[in-house]
């Protein structure tokens, strides 16, 4: 498990490389997986953790 902290206010997602589900990063403290369930996002407004195969997500700001 690997804290991310996000002090910005760019929006963040994870994306799972392994059927591509963006997620965004706040996640209002609920637990989101992807289609595939390989990951699960839960964030905050400046704290998101990925939850399962971290090898399997990369982070993206748009
Ligand atoms: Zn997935």
């Amino acid at each position: 498990m690997n804290p991310v902290a996000n002090q910005n206010k760019i929006y963040i997602y994870i994306k799972c490389k392994k059927c591509g589900t963006e997620i965004s990063c706040v996640t209002k403290s609920k637990l989101t997986p992807c289609k595939c369930g390989a990951i699960s996002v839960d964030g905050s407004n400046d704290l998101v953790r990925v939850i399962g195969e971290i090898d399997n997500c990369e982070e993206i700001q748009k």
